[in-house]
């Protein structure tokens, strides 16, 4: 099979086109598929879930040489969220040198750089040493329950698990060529509630004050750093989101006050650990409190090795910039990828992702997809 090179700004419009509000009811990953299997990949589509949570996901495999390569992303977007576009969210419009429409940067044109530059590979490259596939989901944005997750298990099932792993969402801020991703923070959000006795402010004998007994928890909570960084983290942080008594009275101690906080935490940490270090400190000053804490993901680290510096040096050897090795912002799939293969992002510029008027510059999706290409020739040609 002979495969011409394909334009990266039509295949990304051809995705826009089809409006994939998470998640995704399916006709762009079918339109994805078909333009993959016209380049020899063989396609399986894998929805996951019934009734309004079913999500298509799609898995693509060309060859089935070592090394393997995946490319990871989502086909899912975000609502547009206003009617004020300056060009519909779902037109695909070119103007000026930019492609408006919702998923522009976050991340169809991520996608569809990853195809072109495939093609462009192969055109040079008929029969590659090692294989290439793609591992896309339709349930990124919203719980992301029957995505990626489901598609790693049926991969590991499979015998499918790659090598390496490139997840093409948005990581730069400005230019692209900046940042490299080689792991995330972890979260966590607990809810902690104080009950006491409620009673009047000149008889405090009588009462048992909530407040006091929260400000005593809040204070020894944050009376500290977590921790001062790690190798490839900045440092963790805990941040109190809110602290509700509901008390409109000023003669009143209340029966009841509760706060909530957020943990984004390093490598140094596990959300256990944290879940464990929060209750003792309630114990500690209010003995009885509820504590609810639910971890959104642990902490990951791709420690750079041969992966990461074939993907640093298609970046430099396309751009010129020394991209930078970043664990920070917020959660992404990679959170899964990363429980099986080595993982690392690497995308477009993210500064419009999620706004009125996404949109990407037509120069960037051509180098994104040079970058692609380097990459592809240093890994698996
Ligand atoms: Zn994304």
């Amino acid at each position: 099979m002979t495969t011409q090179p394909l334009d990266v700004t039509t295949l990304t419009a051809d995705l826009i086109r089809h409006p994939s509000v998470s998640p995704d009811p399916g006709e762009s990953q079918i339109a994805l598929g078909a333009t993959l299997e016209a380049m020899g990949f063989v396609v399986t589509h894998l929805p996951f879930g019934e009734g309004a949570e079913r999500t298509p996901n799609l898995f693509a495999r060309l060859g089935t040489g070592k090394p393997h390569l995946c490319f990871a992303g989502h086909t899912d977007v975000v609502p547009p969220g206003g009617s004020d576009w300056a060009h519909g969210p779902f037109a695909g419009t070119v103007e000026n040198g930019r492609l408006y429409g919702r998923g522009a940067c976050d991340m169809k044109g991520g996608i569809a750089a990853f195809v072109a530059a495939v093609s462009a590979f192969l055109a040079r490259t008929p029969t590659p040493r090692g294989s290439i596939s793609l591992l896309i989901t339709g349930d990124e944005e919203g719980p992301a329950r029957f995505g990626t997750r489901k598609v790693l298990e049926w991969m590991k099932q499979h015998d499918l698990i790659p090598d390496f792993c490139v997840v093409g969402e948005p990581t730069n801020p400005v230019a692209i060529g900046e940042v490299i991703k080689i792991g995330r923070r972890g979260s966590l959000n607990a809810h902690i509630v104080v009950n006491g006795r409620q009673g009047h402010v000149a008889y405090p004998h009588r009462a048992d004050n909530p407040v006091h007994r929260l400000l005593h928890v809040l204070a020894e909570l944050t009376a500290a750093p977590l921790d001062n960084g790690s190798e490839w983290f900045e440092p963790s942080s805990l941040q109190v989101t809110s602290v509700d008594v509901g008390n409109t009275a000023t003669n009143v101690i209340p029966a009841m006050a509760e706060a909530r906080l957020n943990i984004r935490f390093n490598d140094l940490h596990t959300g256990a650990a944290l879940r464990g270090w929060i209750e003792t400190i309630c114990m500690r000053h209010a003995p009885g409190a509820t504590v609810n804490v639910s971890i959104s993901g642990e902490s990951f680290l791709t420690k750079p090795g041969p992966d990461v510096s074939a993907l640093s040096a298609a970046v430099k050897a396309v751009t010129g910039r020394e991209p930078k090795l970043d664990t920070g912002g917020g959660t992404s799939d990679a959170r899964f990828i990363a429980q099986y293969c080595p993982v690392a992002e690497f995308g477009l510029v993210g500064a419009s992702m999620h706004q009125i008027d996404e949109h990407v510059a037509v120069s960037d999706l051509a180098c994104l997809t040079a970058i692609y290409e380097n990459l592809l020739e240093r890994t698996v040609a």
